[in-house]
């Protein structure tokens, strides 16, 4: 929210007003649950009143027909509080339900809508924890305390006006205790309010390390650090136990509180109560809906000043949430793009200056061109801004200086969506989603038919070892059991990107070396893959530099040097270098293959 223009919406009250607007579109169930709450205050407000009328006019009158009489009333009256408390419960879980799954889709769809740079910078965990654990509070906010601030409000205000009319000597006496209940909720609200804030940060660091955790459970075994990442679990273990406690604490020690407060009470009633029995002032019936009263009366304060904390407690989960419905994507699409027609005549960077953070300048007046049909390789040392260049080709980051142009249109006048359905990415280790392997080659076209879903797998070379699985290309990739290999995945990858058929073809190549088959497999599938488009491969293979049309040596951000292979090994020295260095490692590969 830092970031955002709707910065007001920091201070609590604007953002529980935003946090109740939750609720709109759901007014008819949130009356119900409002009238099923007045029915339960009412039927609380008559308990007492009934049993006084029982005792003095009934029990202590003579009269057993008014006594049974009241007897079906009040049973009457349970009845109708039983009732509406079903009512109530089934129509609040409803309500909370409901707001919770919209709000959750929304913020998916929201986090779908971010560009790359809120994802590089942002740890998954804690993104996790914003859609499942924050809902706890805001769930509480919208339904038990909009309707428990009713209830108790009904209920303390009844009690009052009724307590005042039976007696007001008596009733300002017990009323002399409301401040202190006041006081002791308010102590507890400032106490607990900190523990809450501590538990929320505890829960969410436990949830980002879990995260982090089961991704690179291969770094912690390959480096045998099981341990220690236990140990250091086992320290955000604690800290959330720490926090917890803290939290169970300061509630323990409200009871007793509320207990002696309530004594007092009661106390109150019966000296000052019996005093003005015996003076005959006052008859034994009200008394004791006095001390049946007293409950009513305290309750409302104690919950009232609790629910401060319980508001507070929804107000930091909503915070971070809006924080994250506010964030823009920081590349979007202009006022007025186009949709950009499929890319006929090639790709420019004309003087790209970039940098991530405004300071340190990564790409340096970066610029080329490359025409439909060709295979522009790109190479360098670790570093030097091959990603950067792609990523600004897919537009997931936007050039401070400079343009770039598909078809001699900037990047920024097309639409978002028109672009990327051109491309098709290929990342150095692909993701398999849950599912099919089928599933996983049409990902990018969902409706393409079995016979293609093949067709591409075959062109990818991934067939043959797809259909030697027991379940061929139903095979499911995260069932226990199936082990792809990374060779193997680059293939399924290749197929995934054969069926978009993309003008424009980002490839990053694996360096991880691979067994000579699944090499040739690779080489191979790569020849068809590169064909008939625009490819721009972060090459590591000596065979896609050799092939490609263009070489693009990129040093320190700027272009050092660009070519085809033979000219680049005699011309620039760093190519050479690189050459000798990585691609001949390759070379002994691809030998044994070819
Ligand atoms: P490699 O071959 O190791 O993948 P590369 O040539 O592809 O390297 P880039 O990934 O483009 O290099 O990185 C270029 C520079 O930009 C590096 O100094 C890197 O630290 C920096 N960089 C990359 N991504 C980010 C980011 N999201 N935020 C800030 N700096 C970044």
């Amino acid at each position: 929210m830092a970031n955002s223009p709707d910065s007001d919406t920091r201070t609590p009250p604007h953002v529980l007003w935003r946090g109740l607007s939750l609720l709109r579109g759901r007014r008819r169930l949130l009356a119900g649950a409002l009238l099923t709450t007045l029915v339960i205050s009412a039927g609380q407000l008559a308990g007492p009143k009934l049993k006084q009328i029982g005792i003095d006019d009934g029990i202590r009158a003579g009269d057993a027909r008014l006594l049974g009489w009241v007897v079906v009333v009040a049973l009457g009256v349970h009845l109708a509080t039983v009732v509406a408390g079903y009512f109530q419960a089934s129509l609040l879980n409803r309500i909370g339900q409901d707001a919770i799954h919209d709000l959750r889709l929304r913020l998916f769809d929201h986090l779908q809508a971010q560009s790359l740079d809120y994802y590089e910078r942002e740890q998954p965990g804690q993104i996790i924890s914003r859609i499942l654990n924050d809902m706890d509070a805001i769930n509480e906010l919208l339904t038990s305390t909009v309707t428990a601030l009713l209830a108790d409000v009904v209920v303390l205000v009844g009690t009052s006006v009724i307590l005042f009319r039976y007696h007001t000597g008596l009733a300002l006496a017990i009323h002399f205790l409301i401040p202190l209940m006041f006081l002791l909720g308010w102590a507890f609200r400032t106490r607990v309010h900190a523990t809450f804030m501590r538990a929320r940060q505890t829960i969410a660091a436990v949830t980002a390390r879990l995260h982090e955790s089961v991704a690179g459970m291969r770094v912690i075994q390959g480096f045998a650090r099981e341990h220690r990442s236990c140990e250091e679990f086992g320290q955000l273990l604690q800290e959330d136990r720490d926090a917890n406690m803290a939290g169970a604490t300061v509630f323990a020690t409200l009871s007793p509180g509320v207990e002696l407060i309530n004594a007092l009470g009661i106390c109150i009633v019966f000296w000052y109560g019996g005093l003005l029995i015996l003076r005959g002032e006052l008859a034994i019936g009200v008394a004791v809906a006095f001390i049946l009263y007293l409950n009513h009366l305290f309750d409302p304060v104690r919950r009232l000043s609790e629910m401060f904390a319980t508001v507070q407690r929804a107000v930091v989960a909503l915070e971070r949430v809006f924080e994250v419905l506010d964030r823009k994507p920081t590349v979007t699409n202009a006022p007025g793009a186009v949709s950009i027609p499929p890319l006929r005549d090639g790709v420019e960077f004309r003087g790209v200056c970039f940098s991530y953070d405004g300071a340190r300048e990564i790409l340096r007046d970066v610029s080329f061109r490359a025409g439909f049909g060709e295979t522009v390789a790109l190479v360098g040392p670790t570093g030097a801004g091959k990603s950067t260049i792609l990523k600004l080709l897919a537009r997931f980051y936007d050039p401070q200086a400079g343009e770039i142009l598909l078809d001699g249109r900037d990047l920024r006048s097309v639409t978002l969506e028109s672009l990327r359905r051109q491309i098709g990415f290929v990342p150095q280790e692909p993701f398999l989603f849950a599912g099919s392997l089928r599933d996983n080659i049409r990902y990018g076209r969902p409706d393409a038919p079995d016979a293609e879903v093949e067709r591409a797998a075959r062109l990818a070379q991934a067939h043959d070892f797809i259909a030697a699985l027991p379940e061929g290309y139903d095979t499911d990739v995260h069932e226990r059991g199936v082990r792809l290999s990374g060779g193997q995945r680059q293939l399924i990858a290749f197929a995934r990107a054969l069926l978009v058929n993309p003008r424009i073809l980002i490839l990053d190549e694996a360096t991880s070396s691979v067994d000579p088959f699944t090499e040739k497999r690779i080489q191979d599938a790569l020849r068809v893959l590169l064909r008939d488009r625009i490819a721009f491969v972060i090459a590591h293979r000596l065979s896609t530099v050799v092939h490609a049309d263009q070489i693009l040596v990129v040093q320190d951000g700027g272009i050092a040097a660009r070519g085809r292979h033979e000219e680049l090994l005699y011309s620039c020295s760093l190519y050479r270098a690189l050459y000798e260095r990585r691609f001949q490692d390759t070379a002994e590969e691809e030998a044994v293959v070819a």
